[in-house]
């Protein structure tokens, strides 16, 4: 039988059966991994085949189906080895408000940079359209300008006057979509919105840590009344940790990943270099001011991450 892995707690996986089954299920003897630096090998999002246990409650995954992609974080004690998040997703939704928490333009790069990193096609959904001012729809107006020229969908919503919610659930609709901004911005009030029945976790965690209870670091898919799942991920920095080599950082700035055979020299960082196509294309007003200033933060904040490696 086939299915989806929905949550993991280590050595049992909640498993979605294709018939809509769910069934507890265990991995017996090792899997060889692919990538070897991987330390969980089985990951919420994986499709695997599993096979009926004798007790016919339980059943053993014995394999699990090529990931179309994946996203990962170091894991903390062993510096060389991954963990897998959650695996197929086929979106990433960032939440990011004007105002009320004013999200900035560097926080929404540095999330683009990662959904490009691991190949995961993002939206940006500017929450909160019914406390806007005067002030805050000029920016407003900046922010879209700057992600529809740079080629990101930019959805405009109210979760909590339910405006333009309706678009954001047809997006959902039979996709995994990993949601994500920073803590306030309305992630929890737009699932509510969408499905009052479900509930994020994300909120939640601080407070459990603060109350000193074990607070689980595993993402859990939730699954959508129409088709589709949420992967609710226990806090987001894991999809902000940035461990690309300096070098890489402008192949995923999408507008600037086609100039980069341009360059004079191949290993062009585009900062004070002769003949940089890059910096050609930023005179020029085909690269926003704002995305290089946030690139040259990211660059600076890679090559200080490097270093400390080498220290
Ligand atoms: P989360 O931390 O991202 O899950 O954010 P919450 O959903 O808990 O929302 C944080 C606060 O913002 C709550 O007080 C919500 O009621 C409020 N909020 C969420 N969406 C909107 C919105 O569209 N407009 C306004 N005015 N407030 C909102
Ligand atoms: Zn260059």
């Amino acid at each position: 039988m086939k299915g989806r892995v929905l949550r993991s707690t280590g050595s049992w996986y909640l498993v979605r059966l294709d018939d809509g089954k769910r069934m507890d299920c265990r991995v017996k003897g090792k899997f060889r991994l692919e990538e070897e630096e991987i330390t969980n090998p089985v990951a919420v999002g994986d499709e695997v085949m599993v096979e009926l246990e004798d007790n016919g409650q339980t059943a053993i995954i014995d394999e699990i189906l090529p990931r179309n992609n994946y996203i990962s974080r170091q894991s903390p004690r062993q510096k060389q080895t991954r963990h897998i998040i959650a695996a197929n997703i086929h979106q990433a939704l960032l939440i990011a408000t004007i105002s009320q928490p004013r999200t900035s333009t560097g926080f929404i790069d540095r999330f683009l940079l990662t959904s490009e990193a691991f190949g995961i096609p993002a939206h940006l959904i500017l929450n909160k359209q019914d406390i806007l001012t005067g002030k805050d729809f000029k920016k407003q107006e900046e922010v879209v300008k700057i992600y529809r020229q740079t080629g990101y969908p930019v959805h405009l919503i109210s979760a909590r006057s339910a405006s333009n919610v309706e678009k954001i659930k047809s997006l959902m609709g039979g996709k995994t979509t990993l949601l994500s901004g920073h803590s306030g911005v309305g992630k929890s009030t737009l699932i509510n919105a969408i499905h009052p029945e479900l509930t994020l976790r994300t909120g939640n965690i601080s407070e459990f840590s603060q109350k000193g209870k074990h607070v689980t670091t595993f993402a859990e898919m939730m699954e959508l009344p129409f088709g589709g799942y949420v992967v609710d991920t226990p806090g987001i920095k894991e999809f902000g940790l940035l461990d690309v080599e300096p070098n890489e950082v402008s192949h995923y700035f999408r507008e600037m990943r086609g100039l980069l055979n341009g360059c004079k020299f191949n290993n062009c960082l585009h900062v004070n270099e002769p003949k940089c196509a890059v910096k050609q294309a930023l005179e020029e007003g085909k690269i926003p001011e704002e995305r290089y200033k946030n690139y040259l933060n990211i660059l600076e904040d890679c090559e200080a991450e490097k270093k400390e490696q080498y220290e």
